[in-house]
């Protein structure tokens, strides 16, 4: 017998599309984007946007993160994923149009050739276009 989920959102009867579930509640594909959405943003708005913000803030903004790129929304020079900014961003600022962050990375640490070494990168991401940029690396 399937399990038949609805939705977790109030009142909203549609069934939930596969693997759209926060903290373990299922949801719709719309109620989905918005509780992600409106997840980060209040994260955002409560963070002062100069301090190194918490896990709270890590965590929605991963998520938030990783969900545009599901959906081909961001457009991305090169690959990052959510999981790696959240454990690993750092020198994190409140921007205009959104925010900046660092990052240590490994660009050909999977090389044949094994080279390993370390490049500190900034990027910016804009919330409004929906773009992430290396400003500098
Ligand atoms: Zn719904």
């Amino acid at each position: 017998m399937t399990e038949n989920l609805r939705c977790s959102w109030h009142e909203c009867k549609n069934e939930v599309g596969p693997n759209l579930r926060i903290d373990g509640d299922p949801y719709c594909r719309d109620h989905y984007r918005q509780v992600i959405e409106r997840s980060f943003v209040d994260a955002y708005d409560e963070w002062d946007g100069s301090s190194e913000p918490g896990q709270h803030f890590r965590y929605w903004f991963s998520r938030y993160f990783e969900f545009l790129i599901e959906r081909k929304e961001l457009a991305l020079p090169t690959l990052m994923t959510g999981a790696r900014i959240r454990d690993r961003g750092y020198e994190f600022k409140k921007t205009e149009r959104g925010l900046e962050f660092s990052i240590i990375r490994h660009p050909f640490a999977w090389s044949a050739k094994k080279v390993s070494y370390e490049e500190k990168q900034r990027w910016g991401f804009d919330l409004e276009a929906k773009t992430a940029r290396l400003i500098l690396s």
